[in-house]
């Protein structure tokens, strides 16, 4: 069964939810019917739709599952992209993965947006280079983007840096709606950029500004909760896409034994990532990496540097 079977589902009304990243039956069965509302449809056909959605799952041969050679071989999709530290790269296990969201989270000036602008230029590279030959979206909330800073790592890797900014496609997200729905776009854009890497810096600046007060919180989480899973589904998985979101940390001297290095999102930021980095300034040029919660891999430790050529090794110890 397809979207556009559904009943009082015509090809606008599959088009606007695909377009919302109800793309699929399960989507659409797992979405709550205020969800749908939202789109502008009318409760007793939002109530239908998520019914016939249920039904078509139910009646499906498989009802959603796959055989484990399936994922395998979904898995052996995944590509790395080399962050431009060997040790950093081995901390990640080879490199960013697609078909994943890594979260860089730490406080300000600690390199999450150096490393998103690596990211955006090695993306680029050729697969034996530790890039993907593909390019980069890049969802900007703070107005951090620098071509200037990309044309330096261009330079620094011999590439041409008029032809690297051609393939990092830049948008400024102007408030948390607005950035939702520039990843919504990505989706579309995906297939025609050949995009390899889609990030959001930061992903929660616009969120922690718009609902603030603790009535609003839990709306705030299931809004970010909506748009970690849309970066997933509609990007990450669909697209064979890696993910970088960026988070600040802030120190809560309100909440004296609060731990400082608590990421911004809570809980539900950390539990929809898949590889979670926290990044902390050290001596100089130097930055600490830290994994933390990896479905695979060991937590543990690195240093790198950001110098003007961009990420690189750390020269001497600590
Ligand atoms: P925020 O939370 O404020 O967004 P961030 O984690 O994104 O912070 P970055 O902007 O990635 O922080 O890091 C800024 C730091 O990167 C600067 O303080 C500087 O140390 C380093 N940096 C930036 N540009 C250069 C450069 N051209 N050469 C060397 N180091 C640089
Ligand atoms: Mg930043």
């Amino acid at each position: 069964m397809e979207i556009d079977e559904l009943p009082g589902v015509g090809e606008k009304v599959a088009e606007k939810l695909k377009e919302a990243g109800f793309d699929s039956l399960e989507a659409i069965a797992a979405a709550s019917i205020s969800e749908l509302k939202d789109l502008g449809l009318g409760e007793a056909s939002v109530s239908k739709i998520i019914k016939a959605a249920k039904d078509g799952i139910k009646n499906a041969p498989q009802m959603g599952f796959e055989t484990g050679l399936d994922a395998l071989k979904k898995r052996e999709l995944i590509g790395k992209i080399t962050t431009g530290s060997d040790e950093l790269n081995k901390l990640l296990g080879g490199g960013v993965e697609t078909q994943a969201i890594t979260e860089l989270y730490g406080q300000f000036g600690s390199g999450k947006t150096q490393l998103a602008h690596q990211l955006s230029v090695n993306v680029q590279m050729p697969e034996d280079e530790g890039g993907l030959g593909r390019s980069a979206l890049y969802i900007d909330t703070e107005n951090t983007f620098r071509p200037e800073r990309i044309q330096d790592m261009a330079k620094y890797l011999k590439l041409d840096p008029v032809e690297v900014l051609k393939n990092i496609h830049v948008a400024r997200a102007y408030n948390s709606d607005h950035q939702t729905l520039l990843a919504e776009k990505a989706g579309e854009l995906a297939e025609e950029y050949n995009v390899g890497l889609v990030v959001v810096d930061s992903l929660m600046s616009h969120f922690r500004a718009e609902y603030t007060g603790r009535g609003t919180l839990a709306d705030r989480q299931q809004k970010i909760n909506k748009h970690m899973h849309l970066l997933q589904r509609n990007l990450a998985d669909r697209h064979n896409i890696s993910i970088i979101v960026t988070n600040q940390v802030m120190s809560r001297p309100d909440v004296f034994f609060a731990d400082p290095t608590a990421p911004v999102g809570g809980h539900i930021v950390g539990h929809t990532s898949t590889f979670r980095v926290y990044l902390r300034k050290s001596k100089g040029d130097k930055r600490v990496a830290k994994l933390v919660d990896s479905p695979s891999l060991p937590e543990g430790e690195c240093v790198f540097e950001v110098t003007t050529g961009g990420i690189k090794d750390a020269k001497g110890k600590d």
